[in-house]
């Protein structure tokens, strides 16, 4: 255990995020994603490179405004160049007019670097970073000198990595950061070479690790461990190539297995948030399968894993999920047992008791709908209507289908396509409905259709959404005869729901999800259904 020691946490989406395949921020997003770090407890945050695009120099200009509670606002940028003096360096210049609390620039530690790239000699190397740094010390509060390619450099040549470290503390540094630019380096390497920089400076040790061994997280650790006082990251481990570490995982681990200080109790209750915050900024789907924060960190299937669960959570989760603002869920599959069922009732604010005799029922359904294609993990709506039918014994109507009709016309060669669906329907009191409309698809001049003629029964129909549609071949071989699985997700402005549809036809298997839908909201508003659980991550299409 590490008796408390505080580790600071020195973020980089901004700027290495930033350097990831398929993600841009603009300047709004970057300002609302620091006020967010800066809440969640972040030390640093590095805003980006002034020298290097206009985006950055403006983030810096508007950056200014913000006021933060925790964090200091970091410029990043590299050594001076050679042959010119740091004070004539424009790219060092333009690091002091982001007018920034710290500054962090990169050096060369690896002599390949030197000799391959720069072309000049170790000692003149050693002459660049201590120059660079003691010229922005002058200027700056804080100094951050990151030793690039520091730990493929400590393999190759120990005493010369070493030197330039010695080289940014002797001139002033107030962080010597080590960095595993090409993340190759393996958890021993880096805990031995960092035990060697503890013992040369007497400054403060920081990490950066990128994650192409896919070691980012476990060698910031281990640096920890071995005396470094800083974790570089980014949110989501977002970053060049594969990435870097991942910070809400850093924290995670640093705070609840090892004892360290790194935010809040209360903060760490945010992580969950912020990860989404990030992921929905950077216009990317979250990733499920991530670890701590994830929808699936604590989802449980197996029947056996769910009856443990209930009993004791510790059974099969690592840690409470409430510590990072995430919380356990139990899917519904055909691995399901009677357990997974009554969870769901409790969950779903359904009487316990009353379910228990059809639980058995309930489920035997469940799974041979799972042999037919239908999958609830991402269909919630539907399988709470189905548990409702197991309770009532049959399914509560609130319309019914006279017929339906959907043309789809496509005119000329160069023209959109039009499609319009007629729809009757028998409404509650028993009068008919007979409604057409036009969308952009079959499926959504359906939905239009469908929503048309139920308006008059039910107005609150109006503010149902339909938010996401997907549609999964089943099985493979068949062609266009294959069986088709549909996922709708809607919403009503207060909550989301998914529902599911199976049927060789796609408008089949679309009308039993819309129809879903919709029963499922007139289901809840005249149940004054308590919805999921706070903070509960809405239901999603898998
Ligand atoms: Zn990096």
């Amino acid at each position: 255990m590490s008796g408390g020691r505080h580790i600071d946490l020195y973020d980089t989406t901004l700027r290495d995020g930033c350097q990831a395949e398929d993600i841009a921020f603009t300047v709004e997003d970057k300002l609302r994603i620091a006020e967010r770090l800066d809440d969640f407890g972040v030390r640093f945050i590095e805003g980006g490179w002034p020298g290097s695009n206009p985006r950055d120099e403006t983030f810096f200009a508007e950056a200014k405004r913000l006021r933060f509670k925790h964090a200091r606002l970091a410029a990043f940028g590299s050594t001076r160049r050679v042959g010119v003096a740091a004070g004539d360096d424009p790219n060092l210049r333009k690091l002091l007019q982001a007018d920034t609390p710290v500054v962090t620039i990169f050096g060369k530690t690896w002599e390949l670097h030197v000799r391959e790239d720069l072309r000049i000699s170790k000692l003149q190397n050693l002459e660049v970073i201590h120059d660079s740094v003691a010229f922005l010390k002058r200027h700056v509060d804080m100094v951050v000198f990151d030793g690039e390619h520091f730990f493929d450099g400590y393999r190759d040549d120990p005493e010369f990595a070493l030197e330039c470290c010695r080289a940014a503390a002797d001139a002033g540094a107030d962080l010597v950061c080590l960095c595993d630019t090409n993340g190759g380096r393996l958890s021993e390497e880096v805990a031995a070479a960092t035990a060697a920089v503890r013992q040369a400076v007497t400054c403060a040790i920081g990490i950066h690790c990128h994650n192409d061994s896919e070691l980012a997280v476990a060698n910031s650790l281990v640096a920890v461990q071995h005396g470094a006082a800083q974790v570089q990251g980014t949110i989501n481990g977002i970053g060049e190539r594969c990435g870097n570490a991942n910070l809400c995982s850093v924290v995670a681990n640093l705070q609840l297995k090892m004892g360290y200080k790194v935010v809040t109790a209360a903060q760490l209750r945010q992580l969950r948030e912020l990860s989404h915050f990030v992921w929905e900024l950077a216009n990317a789907e979250p990733n499920k399968r991530q670890a701590f924060v994830g929808l699936s960190a604590f989802a449980h299937k197996g029947g056996i894993h769910v009856a443990a669960v209930q009993k004791n959570p510790l059974t099969y989760e690592h840690i409470d999920p409430a510590l990072v603002g995430n919380r356990q869920r139990v899917l519904v599959s055909d691995l399901s047992g009677r357990s997974n069922i009554l969870y769901k009732a409790q969950e779903f604010g359904m009487d316990v008791e009353e379910l228990k005799p059809a639980a058995r029922k309930v489920l035997a359904e469940v799974k041979d709908l799972e042999s037919r294609g239908f999958q609830f993990e991402g269909a919630e709506a539907s399988f709470e209507l189905l548990m409702q039918k197991g309770v009532n014994g049959a399914r509560t109507r609130h319309f019914r289908l006279i017929g339906f009709r959907v043309i789809d016309e496509k005119r000329k060669e160069d023209e959109e396509p039009l499609s319009e669906a007629t729809i009757m329907i028998e409404g509650p009191d028993g009068t008919v409905e007979h409604t057409a409309a036009q969308g952009n698809g079959p499926v959504n001049a359906l939905d239009h259709a469908l929503r048309k003629a139920l308006a008059k029964f039910y107005p609150e129909i109006e503010t149902v959404e339909l938010l996401d549609y997907k549609v999964r071949v089943l099985g493979g071989g068949e062609g266009t005869a294959a069986v088709v699985r549909v996922l709708i997700e809607s919403g009503d402005g207060h909550e989301r729901w998914g529902t599911v549809g199976v049927s060789p036809n796609v408008i089949e298997a679309s009308w039993q999800a819309l129809v879903d839908a919709i029963d499922y909201k007139l289901y809840k508003d005249r149940k004054g259904h308590r919805g999921k659980r706070s903070p509960a991550p809405p239901p999603q299409a898998s």
